[in-house]
């Protein structure tokens, strides 16, 4: 590089980059930017102070404006299988990386999504707006701190420009307000990564790639190996495997789970068209591109992690020549996840010793929460104060969407079904009073819902930003009582039940 001519360097003309892990782009100086909202937990990760965070230079490094001194911003490239094909390359359409902060002793990578074109953009024009905006930036918060593995924000900012997302039925174009995210990660690589170099026969950058990411992001496993990589991939299945075990957990529904939206440090990263169950059903997809197949839908999550693993072993195999190890380690998978969905799921019911039955009993539950639309997060919520069969269903009944028209059949069930858990909570060893903090600790009362987001949109989008804080401090401690904001435990309102988030 040192020895190009510069013009060259920032060559930013949307192109295939054949042997390329990135290219160096710079973001695009914006009209007005405005930083909305900042992270203040994340400012501490990285060791900003609120006095700095609050400067011109910070907005202008957040929004773009402004390059940090003797740094170069890059555009990542890499590839990915789309709703199950092969796309070839896709790479860093709007996201464009930084630097590196290091703070006590963690290494942060700094990355602005919708700062500008890069060779990576294809048709489209490397920006994003305000809606999607406040989705991303909030939920990456909110998933943090529901303990589930995510990228981090740091900052949500408007550029002041006019973006064209949509074209009237009138044939008006309908301009939307631009924005910024600052995300946060350690590292921002995914598995599509892995696979341009595979698809390309590019063993050479693949093996360089796979090197890097074991020396600084998997350094307990020791030196680059044959061995290492077995190691390596059986790492990433296992880190993959948990974070979407814990989207099951919240009734997070990711949306998009192509492999170049799977990072290779198992966080949930890019948060488009996510959703988050309402009514409890393994059905429901987020995304209405996906309305057909459903591929992305809530139950069908913990086979696409597989099936992605499946792609991110091909692309590794290059370099592994072994197909019984990369084969060992998929299979683990599915051992791994009927074993951790099943403790996840006894978790939620506050069962901790061992019952031949409870396979049945939590069949039955997720039978029962289907026959009606009920609300999962306000179901498992209102479970931890059971204490009688004879109450157990007043005590549940503000989950269900319709409460009038739940047939005398219906109700039967759920009372046959509270029959059989008073049974088995009364062989548990621990108090009632321990069963409900630790039932409260893994069911949160409160979840970024869709309608919560988009009321924040609507706000920010007229001027007032107040919403995007109130969310924000709410689901920092999502499990929490928080009698302050208990009206965010709520049920989705009538007005909000068609409408999807979007990722654009
Ligand atoms: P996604 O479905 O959001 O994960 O995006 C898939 C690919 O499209 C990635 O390579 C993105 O960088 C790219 N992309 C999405 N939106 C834009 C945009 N507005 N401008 C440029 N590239 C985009
Ligand atoms: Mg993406
Ligand atoms: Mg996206």
């Amino acid at each position: 590089i040192e020895n190009l001519p510069s013009d060259k360097i920032l060559e930013n003309s949307r192109r295939q980059v054949p042997e390329a892990v990135f290219s160096f782009v710079e973001p695009k100086k914006t009209a007005n930017p405005k930083v909305l909202h900042v992270s203040d937990e994340m400012l501490q990760e990285l060791g900003i102070t609120k006095e700095e965070s609050k400067s011109e230079f910070f907005k202008n490094i957040v929004t773009g404006n402004e390059i940090y001194p003797n740094t170069k911003p890059f555009a990542m490239c890499y590839g990915g299988h789309q709703f199950g094909n092969w796309a070839g390359q896709l790479g860093d359409g709007r996201a464009i990386n930084l630097f590196e902060i290091e703070h006590q002793h963690k290494n942060w990578k700094v990355q602005l999504k919708g700062a500008g074109e890069t060779p990576y953009s294809r048709t489209a024009d490397g920006l994003a707006v305000l809606r999607s905006s406040v989705r991303e930036y909030l939920c990456a918060e909110a998933m943090f701190h529901l303990g589930v593995p995510t990228t981090r924000s740091l900052s949500l900012s408007l550029s002041g420009d006019q973006v064209l997302r949509d074209v009237l039925y009138d044939g008006n174009p309908a301009y939307e307000k631009g924005a910024i995210v600052s995300r946060i990660s350690p590292s921002f690589l995914r598995f599509g990564n892995y696979e341009i170099f595979s698809a390309r026969k590019d063993v050479k950058n693949l093996k360089i790639l796979v090197d890097y990411t074991i020396n600084h992001h998997f350094p307990h496993l020791g030196k680059p190996s044959k061995e290492n990589y077995i190691n390596f991939f059986r790492e990433v299945s296992e880190r993959t495997l948990k974070m979407i075990v814990d989207w099951q957990r919240v009734g997070f529904v990711h949306g998009v789970m192509n492999t170049d939206n799977m990072s290779i440090l198992g966080l949930t990263i890019d948060f488009g068209p996510y959703g988050w169950l309402e009514g409890f059903d393994f059905g429901w997809t987020p995304n209405t591109t996906d309305r057909q197949n459903k591929r992305y839908r809530y139950g069908n999550q913990p086979n696409i992690g597989l099936w992605n693993l499946y792609q991110l072993a091909n692309a590794l195999y290059p370099i592994i020549e072994d197909v019984e190890p990369l084969e060992a380690v998929l299979n683990q998978y599915k051992v791994d996840f009927e074993a951790q969905s099943f403790a996840m799921m006894k978790s939620k019911l506050g069962l901790f010793t061992d019952d031949e039955n409870d396979m049945n009993l939590i069949q039955a539950l997720e039978d029962n929460l289907q026959l009606v639309e009920t609300d999962m997060t306000i179901f498992f919520r209102l479970l931890s104060d059971f204490s009688d069969v004879k109450t157990g269903f007043h005590l549940i009944e503000n989950a269900f969407y319709d409460l009038e028209n739940i047939t005398d059949e219906v109700k039967m069930r759920w009372i046959n079904w509270f029959e059989i858990y008073q049974n088995r909570i009364a062989k548990e060893t621990i108090s009632s009073e321990e069963r409900k903090t630790k039932m409260d600790l893994v069911n949160p009362k409160y979840v970024l819902r869709n309608y919560m987001s988009q009321l924040a949109i609507d706000a920010a989008d007229k001027g007032d930003y107040s919403l995007i804080d109130e969310l924000y401090q709410l689901l920092k401690k999502p499990y929490d009582e928080q009698p302050k904001y208990q009206k965010w435990f709520a049920k989705r309102p009538e007005w909000a039940r068609n409408k999807v988030g979007c990722s654009m």
